[in-house]
């Protein structure tokens, strides 16, 4: 009958019946992130670390939360109670589960299945990445447009048409994830050597913080480290396969098609260390190696990047080096390079979710207390060290159900701890933390920011600070830096 309302109890059973065909469609064609949740023995080592359970007060004190509304669903051929709108995509489930069951890449493949975020997609086809409009409403939702037209057009986004065609036409014909295996644990990672050369990506959270990426540009220039970049480079895929407008093998094959790229920019030979601000980037190509490591992998991805030309050849070439990894490599001649020592700046140091799941342990590694120390700056640490900020994607979701102010209970909690411990700037290694800081009026500094500031950077000029939407100048005042 035209125009009747289905009655609430029919719709939520067409709801189940789309999503459980949705669950068997995804085990059948053992999508690569189900693979192991069979070994999930519902522990509930991963409940503790998890902003949606924090999100969550009714789940405190319920240690199998996750495992119950996820993997036991998945056992009983359910859909997870969880999903995408709950779930932050920071992974710490994924990097803490000693079977290395990923409760959030199950959450992101239901998610993928059920429908892909139109929004996120079309700009992907478009754009090949996420470009300034993407981040528009988080400057009109809080009043700063004037920030966005003056960073909009100061700071283009830097893709060429060609790669944008590229990205396009791999994305247009997809791959099915089922088509790749992935191991069920991290390889061990090779500590990483000081590089001859390496390529910097632009990454498309930059555009909020262009400080940070001219702030490493003039890092590696003074550390005598030679770089190249390529307008040929788009999106690895990230930033949107976490909110739900890329699938696992799109994301796949925009970072395989990156690394032709990236081979192409330099002369044949020699090891090539990709580097940038941005850790979801970072562990886009980590996961991509260890991905392409395998022939079979590797060969599937070659018959798509043989659609555009492209190839991946030697997957071994390349290594991952990470702000926090690289610049601890560096640290006498950074030491040196300190013009100015930020001796009177309280800070509090966070290190993203993102660098820990690429390194698979929520250990807080040494590398970015080591690098703000080098500032002068004093540190005071805090358990909430250990937490995810909120990420990106909840902000997202926030700014489109239309209450850009309405904090999560994780950024309540971020925040209370930031304020309690009287800190002046929170250091961050990722543009997107940087985002969720920034956001809850927390003055934050991305560590190439920091460092570019001790070594006599133009606030303004190459750091950019104007462009932050929590001002930094009574903290920077304070220390005599205007
Ligand atoms: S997903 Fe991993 S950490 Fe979480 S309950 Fe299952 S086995 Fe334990
Ligand atoms: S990815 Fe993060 S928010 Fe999502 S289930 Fe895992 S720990 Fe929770």
């Amino acid at each position: 009958m035209p125009g009747r309302a289905i009655p609430a109890p029919d719709q939520e059973m067409i709801r189940n019946a789309i999503t459980d065909g949705a669950i068997r469609h995804l085990l059948h064609e053992e999508d690569p992130r189900l693979r192991n949740f069979r070994l999930c023995n519902a522990c509930g080592s991963c409940t503790p670390y998890c902003p949606a359970r924090i999100n969550d007060p009714g789940a405190n004190g319920d240690p199998g939360y996750l495992a119950r509304r996820v993997t036991a669903a998945l056992q009983a051929g359910r859909r997870p109670g969880l999903d995408l709108a709950e779930c932050v995509q920071c992974y710490s489930c994924e990097t803490v589960c000693p079977r290395s069951v990923s409760i959030g890449g199950i959450i992101n493949a239901v998610y993928e299945t059920e429908r892909l975020q139109p929004v996120f997609r079309r700009m992907l086809l478009d754009r090949g990445g996420l470009p300034p409009r993407a981040f528009l409403p988080l400057y009109t939702g809080r009043g700063h447009l004037r920030k966005f037209i003056a960073k909009a057009i100061r700071y283009p986004y830097p893709a060429d048409g060609r790669a944008i065609d590229e990205a396009r036409r791999l994305l247009l014909r997809p791959v099915d994830a089922s088509a790749f295996s992935v191991p069920g644990h991290l390889p061990l990672r090779q500590p990483l050597a000081r590089p001859d050369r390496v390529f910097h990506l632009n990454s498309c959270c930059a555009f909020n913080y262009p400080g940070a990426d001219l702030s490493q540009k003039m890092i590696l220039a003074a550390l005598g480290i030679r770089y190249e970049t390529s307008r040929m480079q788009t999106c690895c895929g990230g930033a949107p396969h976490y909110m739900g407008g890329a699938g696992f093998a799109d994301r796949l094959l925009l970072t395989a098609r990156n690394l032709s790229v990236i081979h192409d920019a330099f002369e044949p030979g020699g090891e090539i260390a990709v580097t940038g601000i941005c850790p979801t980037c970072s562990d886009s190509y980590a996961a991509a190696l260890d991905v392409l490591s395998h022939n079979a992998n590797r060969e599937v991805v070659n018959e798509a990047l043989a659609r555009i030309g492209r190839e991946v050849t030697d997957p071994g070439a390349f290594s991952v080096a990470n702000v926090l990894d690289l610049y601890p490599l560096y640290l006498d001649e950074l030491r040196r390079l300190v013009e100015t020592r930020l001796t009177g700046l309280a800070v509090g140091v966070h290190v993203s979710c993102h660098y820990r799941k690429m390194n698979g342990t929520l250990a807080v590694p040494p590398g970015l207390q080591d690098l703000t120390a080098v500032t002068g700056a004093k540190i005071t640490r805090s358990v909430m060290e250990h937490y995810c900020c909120g990420g990106v994607k909840n902000l997202f979701d926030r700014h489109r159900n239309g209450r850009p102010g309405e904090l999560s209970r994780l950024n309540r909690l971020v925040r209370r701890d930031f304020m309690n411990r009287r800190l002046d700037v929170m250091v961050v290694d990722c543009p997107g933390c940087e985002l969720v800081y920034d956001h809850m009026g927390v003055p934050v500094l991305h560590i190439t920011e920091l460092l570019a500031l001790a070594m006599g950077a133009d606030p303004r000029e190459t750091v950019c600070i104007q462009g932050h939407l929590t001002s930094l100048s009574p903290a920077l005042d304070r220390i005599g830096i205007r």
